[in-house]
């Protein structure tokens, strides 16, 4: 016992002995400097102050380990918070996940798509249009006198018949799609029963409809936004749309098939241009040559590109979905899947019921006059409200 608190006493006793020599010698040099910049001795309770300040500063700048983080680290602390609060106010919610980021990572790109497309709507109409009217002075020109001096009667009806009969309905059609306003839900407070509020345009939303980022407004019954129309295709103008593009397929279909042995004619002849000796085709021929070839490749192209589009437009509506339906039911799928419960579309009325809801087909005879004639007829309902037609027969049980 003894000796072990000598040995303290003898560990302590050289500690403190080294922090009187430490402490001197600062006083020292504290003295020197003093001395030098002062020009004279100060008393030594003010080098003991000034000791003690020094020491005091020293203990600032050279903080503990595991202590307090010095001032830059905090300041950087701080703002890594900041940030990060900020973010989160923004963006975090029960609902966010990695859709939600890349959405947000996205956003740029869907500024300048919504924007391109916003602004170039009226440059694709009129490409619909220019293309639409060259293949028409193709048709009458080239394609018409081939048909009236070479078919027989029947077909020459036919073609007449079929053809007249195609394109009265793709411009009624298109005319009705892009004049037709989509519907909109009402911008005064009224009793229509909603499903949530848009955050745009702070209007309640009625089932099924969804903001239109291009048109900037709520859209009833949301399918999607077309740039060809530059119109959202929505409840009130769904028909016409589906219209437009299952007889424009057709005509273009038509027309492809029409010219195809008139449009291996033209390529050969035009192959043979470049022959020695060429041959002598006139200025009109070589004219009606690459007009068939330009009429054939446009027409086959569009009917495959447009029957693609046309078909899944049909798959949809087969199902009572929307294009928009069409994403939201399927994350809906998956997600009562996992909790074991099979998803139902409350909108699904039956196979052929979807269809006659979009026709507007009541009666037997409707199938002809408002399907396979031109018809201006409301759609069923209005668009706010989705309650079972009383028309028609339910098939399918409507559960969820
Ligand atoms: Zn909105
Ligand atoms: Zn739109």
């Amino acid at each position: 016992m003894m000796i072990s608190s000598a040995i303290w006493m003898t560990a302590h006793s050289k500690l403190f002995f080294l922090v009187v020599v430490v402490f001197h010698l600062l006083l020292c040099c504290v003295s020197v400097r003093v001395c030098v910049e002062g020009g004279g001795m100060r008393s030594w309770r003010w080098q003991f102050s000034r000791m003690m300040r020094l020491c005091l500063r020293w203990c600032r700048l050279c903080p503990k380990r595991g202590g307090r983080p010095s001032k830059p680290q905090r300041k950087l602390r701080e703002l890594w918070s900041y940030w990060k609060l900020l973010l989160n106010s923004l963006y975090f919610n029960s609902l966010t996940n990695s859709d939600t980021c890349l959405d947000c990572v996205f956003e740029p790109v869907y500024w300048i798509v919504d924007n391109v497309t916003r602004w170039f709507g009226v440059v694709f109409v009129c490409l619909v249009i220019a293309l639409t009217s060259s293949v028409l002075v193709i048709v009458y020109l080239c394609l018409l006198p081939v048909i009236l001096n070479t078919y027989p009667l029947q077909w020459i009806v036919w073609h007449l018949t079929y053809g007249h009969w195609v394109l009265m309905m793709v411009l009624f059609h298109y005319y009705k799609a892009t004049t037709t306003s989509p519907g909109h839900p009402p911008q005064v407070k009224s009793d229509t029963p909603s499903v949530s509020i848009c955050k745009k345009c702070i209007v309640p939303k009625p089932a099924r409809t969804h903001h239109c980022s291009i048109c900037n407004t709520c859209i009833l019954k949301m399918d999607h936004h077309c740039p060809w129309l530059n119109n959202c295709v929505g409840h009130f103008n769904h028909r016409y749309f589906f219209s437009f593009c299952l007889y424009m397929t057709m005509g273009c279909m038509y027309c492809s098939v029409s010219c195809k042995d008139m449009f291996i004619e033209a390529y050969n002849a035009v192959e043979s241009y470049y022959q020695t000796p060429p041959p002598l085709f006139s200025f009109r021929e070589k004219m009606v040559h690459k007009s068939v070839i330009f009429i054939w490749v446009l027409t086959s192209s569009v009917a495959v590109a447009l029957g693609g589009l046309t078909l899944w437009h049909a798959i949809l509506i087969t199902l009572g979905e929307t294009s928009v339906e069409r994403h939201i039911n399927k994350k809906e799928i998956r997600r009562l899947k996992e909790k074991g419960k099979v998803f139902r579309n409350p909108y699904h009325y039956g196979k052929i019921n979807n269809w006659k809801v979009l026709f507007g087909v009541e009666e037997t005879s409707h199938w002809l006059t408002r399907v396979l004639l031109p018809s201006s007829h409301a759609p069923h309902e209005d668009g706010l409200v989705w309650e079972f037609p009383k028309a028609l027969t339910r098939r399918d049980p409507m559960t969820i």
